[in-house]
């Protein structure tokens, strides 16, 4: 009787152990559950092309995709191209713009790119990563969400939900961005990258909030990590 019932906990021990999954596991059952959740997915930011989308890309640095939509609403129905924004000037595109957070910095930036994209690009966004992150104000993260937005090109974006997220489902370390861009696009297939990067942020944003949750409550974590009992807790971006 005591053989037995060694031997259920010992099977029981071993079954939790069958259920971990590994990192590649992982990946997939995130993929699966986010494509179930958000099989369609919208670009947050609205723009009219790929210029505009750039300028909108650079204000939601440290602010919300909703405000930066409502203030870009009443811009680019007027100005949504370079020349208009070199003809504006720093103190009007200033003006335009004072609702989005560090709007002086931004403003600079707007300018002085709209100056660069008329003098060296033919007033047109260039598609490489490499000329992209050398405009002012266009750093990594900028480049890589209009490299796939604007052209399609495959890119992953990696912002503070990401970050967050990859480490709760344990994709990566979170060491740094760079990290966890490598840790990401390494298990996830580059056909699947740009809507994923959406798909994870919408997922970031509805349930996986940075304050609300640490890996014990919905179906991604408590399949990934059905054993888990502790919070995790997350390196910042
Ligand atoms: S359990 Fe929490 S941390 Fe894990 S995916 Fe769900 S909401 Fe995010």
């Amino acid at each position: 009787m005591v053989n037995k019932k060694k031997e259920r906990t010992l099977l029981n021990a071993r079954s939790n152990e069958f259920q971990i999954m590994n990192e590649v596991q992982r990946a997939k059952f995130v993929l699966t559950t986010l494509d179930k959740i958000y099989p369609n997915i919208k670009v947050p930011l609205k723009s009219r092309n790929v210029f505009t989308l750039l300028i909108s890309v650079l204000l939601s640095a440290q602010c919300t995709d909703v405000n930066v939509n409502n203030v870009t609403k009443k811009i680019y129905t007027k100005y949504y191209k370079p020349e208009h924004f070199v003809k504006l000037g720093r103190k009007k595109i200033e003006k335009l713009i004072k609702k989005i957070g560090i709007f002086r910095i931004k403003a600079k930036s707007i300018y002085n790119l709209s100056k660069i994209l008329i003098n060296n690009h033919n007033g047109k966004v260039p598609k490489t990563f490499e000329e992209l992150e050398k405009l002012p104000g266009v750093g990594h993260k900028t480049a890589s969400v209009v490299m796939s937005q604007g052209f399609g090109y495959p890119a992953f974006a990696i912002d503070t939900h990401i970050h967050r997220l990859a480490q709760r489902w344990g994709l990566s370390s979170g060491k740094n961005v760079v990290q966890t861009e490598k840790d990401l696009k390494r298990l996830f297939p580059k056909k699947k990258w740009n809507k994923l990067h959406l798909q994870i942020i919408y997922y970031g944003r509805e349930y996986c909030k940075a304050r609300d949750c640490y890996g014990l409550t919905c179906k991604i974590c408590s399949s990934c990590y059905p054993n888990r009992k502790k919070p995790v807790i997350t390196l910042k971006a």
